[in-house]
């Protein structure tokens, strides 16, 4: 009997790839990729507000193997593995073009304007489904403005908040209405044909909370933001989620095995 494979769906900075890029930081992470060599049946699957070039520039760094799909720029683009290369899913890809409504960037741009405490975020760091901004501070009390400037689009549109403790700033991402890093991993679910629990997500910050609610077993490493930890706890339990969720002693990709060993998607 062959066993049902896993898919392990990761977030890769803060998650696999350590904030910082100690010896001890890069030693975990050979440890990682030496059980993902040892078990054939786990799937992976990288979901990172990356671009991919820079997803892929990230795992090269840290040693980290190529993975079946890439999920890029907060879930709104989705590549897969084809003749030893990543192309785009064009079925995601349409989905993406619907979800927004018809908008483009630009449009989102210009509706938002200049926002003090607030500027967009490098071209490279932008997407087709993607606006991104940099907040000074923690972003949540700069989405009330947004959204006002938004206006009606907003129907079309989904703000995700996160925040970054090593830059000390934060992170505000304009993506497709309903779109976030679960919509990605539910699409991953399906394509790869893997039970739901056997699908594991693994995160560290605000743009992993969705798909951490998703109903997947998830880890939450140990370096994750503290008020993530607290919201989770108190979001997991009204939905019966509670034994879902798996916080994780060790950070990063220690964090990550260690989680996988609990949910039982590693032979050892
Ligand atoms: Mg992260």
């Amino acid at each position: 009997m062959t066993m049902r494979p896993y898919l392990l769906a990761s977030d890769l900075d803060g998650t696999l790839i350590p904030t910082h890029r100690s010896a001890q930081g890069l030693r975990e992470v050979a440890e990682l990729v030496d059980a993902f060599q040892a078990n054939q049946q786990l799937l992976l699957a990288y979901v990172t507000g990356r671009h991919l070039s820079l997803a892929q520039a990230g795992i090269e760094e840290v040693g980290l193997p190529s993975p079946d799909w890439y999920v890029c720029d907060v879930g709104t683009s989705v590549y897969r593995r084809k003749n030893g290369d990543f192309e785009p899913d064009e079925t995601y890809r349409q989905a993406m073009r619907a979800a927004y409504g018809g908008l483009v960037g630009d449009d989102i741009r210009h509706a938002i304007g200049t926002v003090a405490g607030m500027e967009l975020q490098e071209e490279d760091k932008q997407a087709e489904f993607k606006v991104s901004y940099y907040t000074r501070g923690r972003p949540e009390p700069l989405v009330d403005t947004v959204q006002s400037r938004l206006g009606k689009a907003c129907v079309n549109l989904n703000l995700v908040a996160s925040y970054d403790p090593v830059a000390e700033r934060g992170l505000l991402d304009v993506l497709p209405a309903g779109i976030a890093k679960d919509y990605a991993v539910r699409y991953l679910q399906r394509q790869s044909g893997v039970d739901e629990q056997h699908l594991v997500y693994a995160g560290d910050s605000g743009n992993d909370r969705a798909a951490m609610l998703a109903g997947y077993p998830a880890i939450v490493v140990g370096n994750a933001d503290d008020a993530l930890k607290k919201d989770l706890v108190t979001e997991s339990a009204p939905r019966g989620l509670a034994d879902q969720i798996y916080f994780a002693e060790h950070a990063s990709a220690r964090g990550v095995l260690e989680g996988l060993r609990h949910f039982g998607a590693l032979k050892r």
